[in-house]
């Protein structure tokens, strides 16, 4: 096959996790390629301190849910990345998280690959572990939890949640919830119901590691009414597992500069 030169660079689009909110959790390629590209598509999930670091002036591109909760379709966005990068332009594809963690990053990618446009991946600090260390919850601990796993707990408003129930009621594993607000009356009987204990302890943890940042900590059994009492608003994780009852304990090593909702969520449990 011939290939064609052209004085375009070759189409590349740089598909960056952008952590979970905080600025300072970016990696410092991820910085580095914010602040040369020349145009930026990014989702609901970064945050307005993150689209801040981007070299002022360059062109900004919302892809995420808008006011309306009209999503830009996936295909569409596929489409986006395409044309933009074919158009010769330096292109960051900026996603909260991980763009490989629940953020339908990789099917960015597939439709890239199959496109013939080259992409690189770069990855950041999902949610599950930045928001985790914002709340004083360790994912694993010797003696409370041999493993983690990362569980998605969304589904179609009308149907219920496809999950293997009997295998994640495991005491000795830590439960990581991504999108699971909604759900998490059904998550917590299910999960009762396959025979973790109903005293398991748990978190919800609302825009982790951002200003915004409120913990809730409570049972399998209380969480669901405590979060609705809390107020929680999306984005939401929640955490189940023996490691959670660390979390009380973890808070008071915490650098006041570093964590300031950590202290609110003792004052929040002191009440
Ligand atoms: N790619 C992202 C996840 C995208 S799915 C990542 O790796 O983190 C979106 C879900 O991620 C939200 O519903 C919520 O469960 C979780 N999430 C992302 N950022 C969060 C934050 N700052 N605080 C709490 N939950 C967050």
């Amino acid at each position: 096959m011939t290939t064609v030169k052209s004085d375009l660079p070759a189409p590349c689009v740089h598909l960056i996790g952008a952590g979970p909110g905080d600025p300072d959790l970016l990696t410092i390629k991820a910085l580095r390629l914010m602040q040369t590209a020349d145009v930026v598509v990014y989702d609901r999930l970064v945050s307005p301190d993150i689209l801040d670091m981007v070299r002022a002036g360059t062109p900004l591109i919302y892809a995420g849910k808008a006011a309306a909760d009209h999503h830009m379709p996936q295909a569409e966005i596929n489409q986006l990345l395409v044309k933009l990068a074919k158009a010769g332009r330096r292109v960051v594809r900026l996603k909260g998280g991980d763009p490989y963690v629940f953020g339908r990053g990789s099917e960015e990618t597939e439709f890239l690959a199959r496109s013939g446009v080259t992409f690189e991946v770069v990855p950041g600090v999902t949610a599950a572990s930045g928001c985790t260390a914002a709340a004083g919850i360790p994912l694993t601990h010797r003696g409370l939890a041999t493993g983690v796993r990362f569980v998605t707990g969304h589904c179609r408003a009308d149907v219920e949640l496809d999950l293997n129930w009997d295998s994640l009621a495991d005491p000795d594993t830590t439960l990581v919830f991504y999108m699971g607000l909604a759900n998490l009356p059904q998550i917590a009987e299910k999960l009762t119901a396959a025979g973790l204990s109903a005293a398991t302890p748990a978190a919800a943890i609302m825009s982790g590691t951002t200003p915004q940042q409120k913990v809730v900590l409570g049972t399998l059994a209380d969480l669901p009414h405590k979060a609705v009492a809390a107020g929680l608003r999306a984005p939401v994780l929640t955490v189940i597992g023996k490691v959670v009852s660390l979390a009380a304990l973890l808070h008071l090593g915490f650098l006041d500069e570093d964590a300031p909702a950590a202290a609110s969520t003792e004052r929040a449990g002191a009440t």
